[in-house]
């Protein structure tokens, strides 16, 4: 068994959102009603693939165990045809009951973030557009809010633990909690898209974005106390490229 790695956040208040903006009251709530419904969607397509990945590098665990050349745990389900398989099917559906514990920590999150994509949203969300864009909502506005939203998030870390971190060589901080989990809020916060290329999202929530995308540092010497700033999200093409250079 893998462990289950899930990374939580909170969500901003009302007042921590109005306060990274200088506007009326009034404005401040209308932007934090679009914040509110943006992030919801970003953070419950988040939490599910977490446990999706996790789901899945359990079956492929399985597989390799069991010998099997599979990749999901549908296909077991339809390779009806031999003894095999159909041993090998029961015994995933026993081991993956483990699984249930996992997901019911993620449907917790999921309620707490729950408005699902909806089957209209196209539509909606390009009139929501339209009426954002007439009252200054922006991506400016949105990377604000982000920024403010990954900022506190992540506390200043002491003076004894900036210090331990700093004394890591990199590749032990990259591997470090504070690190991969602020690397999970930059991926959620960005919908897991190269900043460069802007590859469509949805592959990469969908796909393995954990290696595909990666968390690049705009400034090494913030390593430790990062701030929204301080970091990019590239792909691996746009990663490799921005270190050559
Ligand atoms: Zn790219
Ligand atoms: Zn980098």
């Amino acid at each position: 068994m893998v462990d289950f790695e899930c990374f939580m956040f909170r969500s901003l208040s009302l007042e921590e959102f109005v306060s990274a903006f200088t506007v009326n009251p009034e404005q401040g709530q209308v932007w934090y009603g679009w914040w509110s419904e943006e992030y919801d969607r970003l953070s419950w397509r988040f939490y599910k693939e977490q446990y999706n990945r996790h789901l899945l590098q359990e079956f492929r665990d399985f597989c390799f165990a069991n010998s099997l050349k599979l990749s999901y745990p549908d296909e077991l389900e339809e390779s009806y045809d031999s003894d095999y398989y159909q041993n090998a099917w029961k015994r995933w559906q026993e081991q993956s009951q483990n699984l249930q514990e996992h997901w019911e920590v993620v449907e917790c999150l999921l309620e707490e973030h729950s408005r699902p994509p909806r089957s209209q949203a196209i539509a909606e969300t390009l009139q929501e557009y339209q009426q954002q864009l007439k009252q200054g909502w922006t991506d400016v506005e949105f990377e604000t809010a982000k920024a403010a939203w990954f900022n506190v998030n992540f506390a200043a870390p002491s003076a004894t633990e900036q210090r331990e971190l700093n004394q890591l060589p990199y590749r032990s901080y990259l591997r470090s909690d504070r690190w991969r989990r602020m690397r999970a809020a930059m991926l959620l916060i960005n919908f897991a898209k190269c900043a460069a290329c802007g590859v469509l999202a949805e592959s990469h929530y969908g796909g393995d974005w954990e290696t595909e995308i990666h968390v690049h540092h705009l400034r090494y010497r913030k390593r430790g106390r990062e701030r929204y700033t301080d970091l990019e999200l590239l792909c691996k093409a746009h990663h490799d490229q921005e270190h050559h250079d």
